[in-house]
C-alpha cells in the first residue's frame, strides 16, 4: 500500500494564548448574531474555548463581558451554550471517571463497535468530504465547530460503527479546547449511550449548515434519516468500511506525553527545588487555570507552574498544543516543572503553605500536596445529580430572569 501523507504539524494555526488575544475576541462576541447563525460553520461563534479549557478566562469572566455591552435574559441562546460547559462538570463531578465509560447501552450493544479509530479517519481520506475536511480543520487549526465535531462524532459511531471511546480519546487529544468532560459527554450524547437517541446527519444537513468544499452529495451520508436510523440500529444490510488503501491522506500530528524539550519546562531536582520554597506559599498554576495568581498571596510567595506526568502520560497532546499552552503558562510564570506526584511531594513538604485552583483534570495523585481553591463558576451548585442537561438547567436558573443575576 502507498500513502502519500502530508505533514500538517507546522501548519497549525491556532489563536493566540495570549489573555490580551482572549479579551479581544471576547470583545467581538455579537449574542444576536451568535442565536441567529451559531449552526453554520461560519456563523457568529464566539472561538472562546481554547481560553475556557485552559483557564485564560473564566465562565464568569465571559458573561461579565459580554454584559457590559449587551444586557440579555437569562435564557439567551448564548447564556444557555456556556450552561453547556459547566453542565458538563456537573456530571464529572458525580460519576468521576465513570464520563470514560458508557452512562448506559445505546442503540447497540457495546461489543457490536470497533475499538480501534480507522486510519483513513485518522488520516482525512474517507472520501466523504465533511469528514475529510472537518480532520483537516483540525490538524490545521486546533479547533472545530460544534456541527462538524458532531457530525464527525455521529459519522465515527453511526455510520462506521467504531465505540465512541476511540473517537473521543482521539478527538480531545488534537483539541485545543480538548477538556474531558466537554468531549467524552458530548461523544455519549452523539452515540446514544448518554442521551435517548443516536445523533444522525445527512447530506443535507451539511449543505444547509457548511461551504461548498463540505458539501457530501453521493456519499455514505447521503441518506434519509430513516435509513440512517436503521444503520444505527443494525437493522440495515450492511456498514460503510474504510476507503480504498493508496488514497493520500494527511499524516496524524504525533501526541507527546512530555512537553518538547525546546520549551525550556524542567524536570526538577527535588532536593534544590525544596530549597527555593523552604518555609514560602507557593501557587501552583497548572494547564486548567492559567490565570494570574490571587491577590492574597504573601510578596514572597512563589508561583510554579505544573504538568502533572501522570496527566500528560494518559492523555497526550500534540507539540502544537504543547506550545499553545506553555505560552500562555509563561505569561503568568516563568518557573515551569514537569513533574509526577511523588517528587511534587517531596519538592514542596518544607512550604509554609501550597495552593492552587481546582480542577478535575488534576490526576487524584496530587490530593493533599496542595490546598485545591474552588474554581470561579457562573450557576449555583446542584448537588443533586442531574442526568439531563435540561433538569439542571431548570434548577440553576430558578428565579433568574436576566443573566446578569448570575454574577
Ligand atoms: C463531539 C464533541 C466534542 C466536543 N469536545 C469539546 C471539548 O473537548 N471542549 C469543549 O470546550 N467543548 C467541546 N465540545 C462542545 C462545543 O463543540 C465547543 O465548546 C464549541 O464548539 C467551542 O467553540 P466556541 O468557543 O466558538 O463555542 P461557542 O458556541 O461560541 O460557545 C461559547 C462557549 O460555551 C461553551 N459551549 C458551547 N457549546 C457547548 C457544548 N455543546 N458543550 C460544552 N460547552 C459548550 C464553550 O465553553 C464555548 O467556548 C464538543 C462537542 C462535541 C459535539
Amino acid at each position: 500500500m502507498t500513502l502519500h501523507m502530508t505533514a500538517i504539524a507546522d501548519m497549525t494555526v491556532a489563536p493566540e494564548p495570549s489573555r490580551a488575544a482572549a479579551l479581544a475576541c471576547l470583545s467581538r462576541v455579537r449574542p444576536a448574531a451568535y442565536a441567529r447563525t451559531r449552526n453554520h460553520l461560519e456563523g457568529a461563534v464566539t472561538g472562546l474555548s481554547p481560553w475556557l479549557t485552559h483557564g485564560v478566562l473564566t465562565l464568569p469572566e465571559v458573561l461579565a463581558g459580554v454584559l457590559a455591552r449587551d444586557p440579555l435574559a437569562v435564557q439567551h441562546k448564548l447564556v444557555f451554550e456556556l450552561g453547556w460547559r459547566e453542565y458538563f462538570r456537573h456530571v464529572w463531578a458525580h460519576l468521576g471517571n465513570g464520563i470514560l465509560r458508557s452512562v448506559h447501552e445505546g442503540p447497540l450493544p457495546e461489543a457490536a463497535y470497533a475499538r480501534v479509530l480507522p486510519s483513513d479517519i485518522r488520516e482525512a481520506r474517507t472520501g466523504v468530504p465533511v469528514i475529510d475536511q472537518a480532520v483537516r480543520e483540525l490538524y490545521r487549526t486546533g479547533t472545530l465547530h460544534n456541527h462538524a465535531r458532531m457530525w464527525l462524532a455521529s459519522y465515527v459511531v453511526h455510520i462506521r460503527r467504531v465505540h465512541w471511546r476511540a473517537g473521543a480519546d482521539w478527538l480531545v487529544a488534537h483539541l485545543f479546547d480538548g477538556d474531558l468532560a466537554s468531549n467524552h459527554l458530548s461523544w455519549q450524547w452523539v452515540a446514544g449511550t448518554g442521551s435517548h437517541k443516536p445523533y444522525l446527519f445527512n447530506a443535507e444537513n451539511v449543505a444547509r449548515y457548511a461551504p461548498e468544499a463540505w458539501h457530501s452529495p453521493g456519499s455514505a451520508i447521503d441518506c434519509s434519516y430513516a435509513e440512517l436510523d436503521a444503520m444505527a440500529r443494525g437493522r440495515a444490510g450492511k456498514t460503510v468500511s474504510s476507503a480504498a488503501d493508496g488514497v493520500a491522506g494527511l499524516a496524524e500530528p504525533a501526541l507527546l506525553t512530555e512537553p518538547p524539550a525546546n520549551l525550556g519546562v524542567l524536570a526538577p531536582e527535588v532536593q534544590a527545588a525544596a530549597a527555593a520554597v523552604r518555609d514560602r506559599t507557593v501557587w501552583l498554576v497548572h494547564p486548567w487555570a492559567l490565570r494570574a495568581p490571587p491577590a492574597d498571596l504573601p510578596a514572597d510567595a512563589v508561583v510554579i507552574g505544573v504538568y502533572p506526568r501522570e496527566h500528560h502520560h494518559a492523555w497526550p497532546w500534540p507539540a502544537a498544543r504543547w506550545r499553545w499552552v506553555d505560552a500562555a503558562m509563561r505569561e503568568v510564570c516563568p518557573q515551569r516543572w514537569h513533574i509526577d506526584a511523588a517528587a511534587l511531594r517531596k519538592a514542596l513538604a518544607g512550604a509554609a503553605a501550597v495552593r492552587c485552583t481546582d480542577d478535575p483534570h488534576l490526576p487524584g495523585a496530587m490530593t493533599g500536596i496542595a490546598h485545591r481553591e474552588a474554581p470561579p463558576r457562573l450557576f449555583a451548585p446542584v448537588s443533586r445529580h442531574c442526568t439531563s442537561f435540561s433538569q439542571w438547567w431548570t434548577r440553576v436558573t430558578r428565579g433568574v430572569t436576566q443573566a446578569g443575576e448570575l454574577l
